[in-house]
């Protein structure tokens, strides 16, 4: 096997979100936008990390009712709680260690806010937001959302840490969640000079993203808060140079062009400009 060596290493960008929500955007990274290596991303779109931060009590922070249409989301909470609605009619409480996985398809309007115990007594939130592109021809599809439990994804022990198996396999463990376009994505927990390896289709995009402690991938030493793009090669092999808590992906490219406007990616401009008109005339339903 071929091990892949780190080709690109995108810092994360500082920013907020939503009502105030702090967060490092780590896909696309800064300055990356339309870049080579957020190409090289795909089928991945964005990837933010919310946290890890204590939320004062009586905040609001969170996510006020926006739209979505042509991709889906992932989001993985670490800590704290979300509560989910949508315009769909489908609702639901994100618990550590639990995800929530939605379809944009056609259009959906939703929020993702603080639950009330929340908001009185504020408290720590952590947790991970990936956009998962959808292909063209899945991109018309009906708007809808599942809850992925903690105890359909828990933790399996390896030597030296532990892993949490959200899609695709691996080490030997499938997640829950299924999409159109093929992805594998896991949070993986090692301890100092612990390592890790998994076979990865050649094909495919991979990448190791740090969220607390490094990594060392081949010579390269990867710091948290920063995607490391890997590069050609069948084999996914990293080390932790300190107690270490980090996301893996990897997924089939779609090679598909895009257009991406704010909470819109699309194909086309003018489909981008079909979804702002049909936001803006209600089609993508509304909170009740
Ligand atoms: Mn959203």
């Amino acid at each position: 096997m071929t091990t892949r060596t780190v080709s690109a290493l995108i810092p994360g960008q500082p920013t907020q979100d939503g009502n105030r929500v702090p967060l490092t955007r780590l896909v696309p990274g800064r300055g990356q936008h339309g870049s080579e290596a957020f190409r090289a991303m795909d089928p991945f779109l964005l990837m933010d990390h919310f946290g890890p931060m204590v939320l004062p009590p009586g905040t609001d922070a969170g996510f006020p009712p926006h739209p979505h249409r042509g991709f889906q989301t992932l989001t993985y909470l670490i800590q704290g709680a979300f509560r989910h609605r949508d315009s769909t009619g489908g609702s639901g409480l994100l618990r550590p260690g639990g995800a929530q996985l939605m379809n944009a398809g056609a259009g959906i309007v939703h929020e993702e806010m603080p639950v009330p115990e929340q908001l009185e007594t504020g408290g720590p939130i952590e947790g991970v937001q990936l956009w998962i592109n959808l292909p063209k021809a899945h991109k018309g599809s009906a708007p809808g959302y599942t809850d992925l439990q903690p105890e359909a994804m828990p933790w399996t022990p390896l030597p030296g840490g532990r892993i949490r198996v959200l899609a695709g396999t691996w080490a030997g463990v499938t997640g829950p969640a299924v999409t159109p376009a093929k992805v594998a994505y896991a949070h993986l927990e090692l301890e100092a000079g612990a390592a890790f390896e998994q076979a990865v289709p050649a094909a495919w995009t991979a990448a190791v993203v740090p969220l607390r402690g490094s990594v060392r991938i081949g010579s390269q030493e990867v710091a948290a808060d920063t995607v490391a793009l890997l590069g050609a090669g069948d084999l996914l092999a990293l080390e932790a140079t300190s107690p270490a808590s980090l996301m893996l992906l990897a997924g089939e490219p779609l090679r598909e062009p895009i257009a991406h406007y704010g909470p819109f990616v699309m194909n086309t401009p003018a489909e981008i400009e079909q979804a702002i008109r049909d936001y803006q005339q209600g089609r993508m339903g509304h909170l009740e």
